[in-house]
């Protein structure tokens, strides 16, 4: 195929076409193999040397995979990817790969709960970490110091969802040469791409949206191209003899991904890459199933709080409507004190209690009692979680059916 600009999801579908596929087969096979051998022994040692493409052991690179790197590339229009086994191996990986002893990095505050816990972890190991409410760039700018190496945000945060100030941080980050990395899991690349407000590298769950389906785990690091990898000082003399706009990647794949060791499988990456197909239409049902379920729930006096970025009354709503394509598939709510919400979430027949999002189902977990139960009480508060907050990722099923759902759990 030509290199023709497609739209989202044509690139996505073609994607593997161009490069040759065994066989004109249309999916990029699953290629099981741990070891690569080579005819030429000397052509081995070029391939170690960074000399020539190749595979070298399935730790650090895999047919398979590398054909999903590409298409998580196309659809951040970045100039290169690593998938981890999973969004946190990505994430940790920022740590093991890019910072050292004695950094600072400055987080919003409000985070996907074990990358609250990872950065605890990081505090403990001699990277400071501020964190700040990230929805005023304000916050973010009084947080800097001479030795910040990274400012770190989430889209739409889960599960409050509160949008941070992305495009004055990514001004902001650009003006002081600081590496902006954009954890865009909740919008995923159809709705946003972080690139667009200055993100030097994104972070994806593929487990979530991208893959849809519930089967399969992994992450992603993508590297936009806008960050300047030779004003990095943590870059090795190795690194550095590769281009600059490689050199993150390139320390990121052995210092991460190589050393650390969390590979993405040949087999997650297939059921990763099929899931990805549809993910422009997942987003456009789920988006318009969680709008409407949002201002169903909104207008009932049963219901205290309605937290959904695509209602108008979000607070940040004027900056999903400007950079985002909706308002996404997840969104959170608290009923009124006299309903139980372990009995409202029982009474739910398609709402299923479980801890995944962004699957083609309607996903419910009560927040304070399960994913955010570790990080206590006083944390919880100062993300704006409420004890009874309820989160929903919104799924793909029939509108009428799932408004109905939650309303006869209502009524009940
Ligand atoms: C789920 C999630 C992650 C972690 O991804 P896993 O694939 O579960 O490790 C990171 N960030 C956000 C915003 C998430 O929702």
């Amino acid at each position: 195929m030509s290199e023709q600009k497609y739209g989202f999801t044509t690139t996505i579908l073609h994607n593997d076409r161009r490069k040759a596929i065994e066989q004109g087969s249309l999916h990029k096979p699953v290629h099981t193999s741990v070891a690569f051998g080579y005819q030429d022994a000397r052509q081995l040692a070029s391939v170690f040397q960074g000399k020539e493409p190749g595979f070298r052991y399935g730790r650090q690179g895999n047919p398979t995979v590398s054909a999903l790197e590409d298409k998580i590339s196309k659809m951040e229009d970045g100039v290169g990817t690593i998938c981890f086994a999973t969004g946190m191996g990505a994430i940790g990986a920022l740590f093991q790969g890019l910072l050292r002893a004695g950094d600072h990095i400055v987080s919003s505050s409000f985070l996907f709960g074990n990358t609250n816990s990872l950065w605890q972890t990081v505090s403990s190991q001699g990277v400071a970490v501020d964190f700040v409410d990230a929805t005023d760039v304000a916050n973010v700018a009084a947080a800097l110091r001479p030795d910040t190496r990274m400012v770190f945000v989430e889209t739409i945060a889960n599960p409050r969802t509160q949008v941070a100030d992305l495009a004055r941080i990514g001004q902001l980050c650009r003006e002081r040469g600081i590496l902006y990395v954009v954890d865009n899991t909740m919008t995923t690349p159809y709705l946003f791409r972080p690139k667009a407000v200055g993100a030097g590298l994104v972070v994806n769950s593929l487990t979530k949206s991208i893959a849809g389906h519930g089967i399969a785990l992994g992450g992603a690091l993508t590297d936009t191209g806008l960050f300047d990898w030779s004003a990095y000082p943590h870059i090795a003399a190795n690194f550095r003899k590769q281009p600059p706009a490689a050199q993150g990647l390139a320390q990121l794949r052995a210092k991460a991904l190589r050393d650390f060791g969390a590979a993405l499988g040949p087999e997650a990456a297939h059921h990763i890459a099929v899931g990805a197909e549809t993910l422009a239409l997942r987003m456009e049902r789920t988006s318009a199933n969680a709008l409407a379920l949002a201002r169903m729930l909104e207008a009932d006096e049963r219901v205290a709080a309605v937290h959904y970025p695509g209602l108008a009354s979000h607070p940040q709503n004027g900056i999903v409507t400007s950079l985002f394509r909706t308002g996404g598939s997840l969104m959170s709510f608290e009923l009124v004190d006299s309903i139980d919400p372990f009995d409202y979430l029982n009474r739910l027949k398609l709402g299923i209690p479980a801890s995944n999002l962004g699957d083609t189902r309607t996903l419910v977990i009560p927040v304070a009692h399960t994913i955010f139960f570790e990080m206590g009480a006083e944390r919880r508060a100062s993300m704006g979680i409420a004890e009874s907050l309820i989160r929903v990722s919104v799924g793909i099923e029939d509108t009428e059916d799932l408004l109905a759902d939650f309303r006869q759990a209502l009524d009940a």
